[in-house]
């Protein structure tokens, strides 16, 4: 068996949502997710593509967003903080942006912090700044429109958002269970965990 396998779990979560512009900066904006309509996130995996056990064994589960949050996103953060992309799908004629895109519209940005408020809320921190910075001054106005993030409220926003790697060594056998994951803590975004097994039961 080797000793690097990666699990990847893509990660999906929708919801209604209030988007505000962070005063002071132009590209920070953030999140709030109303508590009635708000998924679970769904995690969905894809192995990395040097694992022998691609299209194998994949797993399929959901995790309420709020725990998703405090897992991924702990406070203090770590160190090295997990910054995932995503791409933001709103439908016809929600965006100020794209009124007359029939499908609906997306946009790209990367999730900087999240949190769960005082008031119990899922809050995302995003920004576009980083996405394709290097290039700013030769997009096309479609790709412009992607970095733009619109404020207002939406319903049913959908957040395909970036996979994240656990990596796996010596648990692979205890992260076949249906309801839980393992994994050990090598690479675990927490940091504060390192040297122990984590479970994360769902
Ligand atoms: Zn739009």
């Amino acid at each position: 068996m080797s000793t690097n396998l990666t699990r990847e779990y893509d990660q999906i979560l929708s919801g209604d949502v209030t988007i505000k512009k962070v005063s002071s900066d132009d590209y920070t904006h953030k999140i709030t997710f109303s508590k009635k309509n708000i998924s679970k996130v769904l995690m969905y995996q894809v192995w990395s593509s040097v694992s022998d056990f691609t299209n194998k064994e994949r797993i399929v589960f959901r995790i309420k967003a709020k725990k998703w949050v405090r897992y991924f996103f702990p406070n203090p953060p770590p160190v090295d903080p997990f910054t995932p992309t995503t791409v933001m799908e709103l439908d016809h004629g929600e965006c100020p942006f794209h009124k007359n895109n029939k499908n609906g519209c997306k946009h790209v940005f990367s999730i900087n912090n999240a949190k769960v408020n005082k008031r119990g809320q899922v809050v995302f921190y995003v920004s576009s700044k980083a996405i394709d910075r290097s290039n700013t001054n030769t997009l096309s106005e479609t790709v412009k429109l992607l970095k733009k993030i619109p404020t207002g409220s939406f319903h049913n926003a959908r957040f395909d958002i970036d996979h994240i790697a656990i990596q796996i060594s010596t648990c692979i056998s205890a992260c076949q269970a249906k309801y839980s994951f393992q994994y050990c803590a090598t690479n675990c975004p927490k940091k504060t965990v390192t040297g122990k097994i984590i479970t994360l039961t769902l």
